[in-house]
């Protein structure tokens, strides 16, 4: 299969995925160390600005996943027809909520019509955590590499890496156009799209190793850029922002920047604000900066503040978990989470962060619950690296060595680190019962890693 030739040659830096917990740990961001940044309010209020985009478009709000990785530079893409990925950097540059709804129209476009199914026709599957770690891996490694990417712009990278990793002229246009159907259709204004061309526009001049890696994927010309002014003249007019299209946008930034930005900054910039002015992304930020600052009580004052506005929101109750647990109070943490985990049974990220609360806790009891909730949210995601760890050490402390050697060979792989991961497979298909479905998991690994 030519991609596993693909794989091998540009996979010398593996991807990190991190969730936004353990905020205090966030590793620095540089070209060569692409994170995946896995945080269920992150992906709730992406969730809810794609919804009548995707929507729109025919796609399913709740098949179409939008994943944040956490890179300064301007990228958004697709490795297959059931994730839309975008930068960190993109999402902060946005002004409002319609230029974020422009680029998901876009790359939703090139799903709806068909731009990745003829090339990733023969690809392995991203359904699997190795299978996704395995494509993103390959993704992120070709566009991010100058080399790689100017080879793809002159045309003479490999005809593979061309056809896999950059959109044609015409399917921009079809992307351009489609995208700005679904919008208006939304109840978007299209115009939109237009300031996110120009917002770009700039880096179409830079040379191939400069540019961000948007424009290596997605085409830019003056043409694009005067057809994109005719289709939204076409299907624009009216299309005012609401109110949850703002209130989700400001939700995103505010997590986002609170996670990635400076918090002795964020601080000093949101002290003076009093009364009215104190929103909740206020209070949000304000909880996430003084936990990463290691004060605890303010942290818990502000989150508390969250939970008073919104008693119901489980991503406040879920972050209240997130600070206790990491301030080491883990019967406070274990409350919190199970509170998140009341309110919203079956969301993969928070029971994750349930069972690693309950993981600390120690105790025999919470251990066996530990494993019943883990293994919840290994089934619904498995692509949580954290999750995978707590759930090997679940396993290896409750006696199942083969079941904790297969997660740990599924955490490698998700990372795309392959020969770990065959090194943990081999070792999980040798300690399985033979046609057990653990070891059929096993037989699946060391085909991906093959
Ligand atoms: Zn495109």
């Amino acid at each position: 299969m030519r991609f596993r030739s693909l794989f091998r040659k540009y996979l010398a830096r593996p991807i990190q995925t991190i969730c936004a917990a353990g905020l205090l740990a966030i590793p620095s961001t540089n070209a060569s160390a692409q994170n995946l940044i896995r945080d269920a309010e992150l992906e709730h209020s992406l969730s809810q600005l794609a919804r009548p985009i995707l929507s729109a478009a025919g796609l399913s709000p709740s098949r179409v996943k939008i994943m944040v990785l956490n890179d300064r530079s301007l990228n958004a893409f697709i490795i297959d027809t059931r994730h839309i990925f975008i930068h960190s950097g993109l999402i902060t540059r946005m002004e409002d909520p319609s230029m974020l709804q422009a680029v998901i129209a876009h790359e939703a476009a090139h799903i709806a019509n068909g731009h990745i199914s003829r090339r990733l026709a023969n690809m392995r599957s991203a359904r699997t955590a190795a299978g996704f770690g395995a494509l993103l891996s390959a993704v992120v490694a070709i566009t991010s590499s100058p080399e790689a990417a100017g080879g793809i712009i002159a045309g003479t990278a490999g005809s593979a890496q061309r056809v896999l990793f950059a959109h044609t002229r015409g399917e921009e246009s079809s992307a351009d156009q489609s995208g700005a159907r679904f919008m208006s259709n939304a109840g978007v204004d299209p115009e939109a799209m237009v300031r996110v061309l120009e917002l770009l526009h700039g880096q179409e001049v830079l040379s191939a190793g400069r540019q961000d890696p948007y424009a290596r994927t997605h085409p830019l010309s003056a043409d694009r850029r005067r057809q994109v002014r005719g289709y939204a003249a076409a299907y624009g007019g009216g299309g005012e922002i609401s109110a949850s299209s703002q209130y989700w946008f400001d939700r995103t930034r505010a997590k986002l920047s609170s996670f990635t930005g400076n918090s002795r900054q964020t601080l000093r910039r949101l002290r003076s604000l009093r009364g009215n002015n104190v929103t909740e992304t206020v209070l949000l930020q304000r909880a996430i900066a003084f936990h990463r600052q290691a004060n605890t009580d303010k942290a818990i004052e502000n989150i508390n503040a969250l939970i008073n506005a919104r008693p119901n929101d489980p991503y406040y109750h879920e972050l209240k978990g997130q600070v206790l647990l990491e301030s080491r109070d883990t019967a406070g943490a274990v409350r919190s989470y199970r509170r998140a985990a009341e309110i919203l049974p079956d969301q993969p990220l928070i029971l994750a962060g349930y069972g690693r609360a309950l993981l600390a806790a120690d105790t025999q009891n919470s251990l066996q619950e530990a494993k019943r909730v883990l293994e919840r949210a290994y089934s619904r995601d498995a692509r949580q690296p954290r999750m995978l760890r707590d759930l090997a050490v679940v396993y290896s402390k409750t006696g199942n060595l083969g079941l904790a050697s297969l997660v740990t060979a599924e955490r490698f792989a998700l990372s795309g680190n392959m020969r770990n991961a065959k090194i943990h497979a081999q070792r999980a298909s040798d300690q399985l019962p033979r046609g057990s479905q653990g070891w059929n998991r096993a037989q699946d690994m060391l085909r991906t890693t093959e």
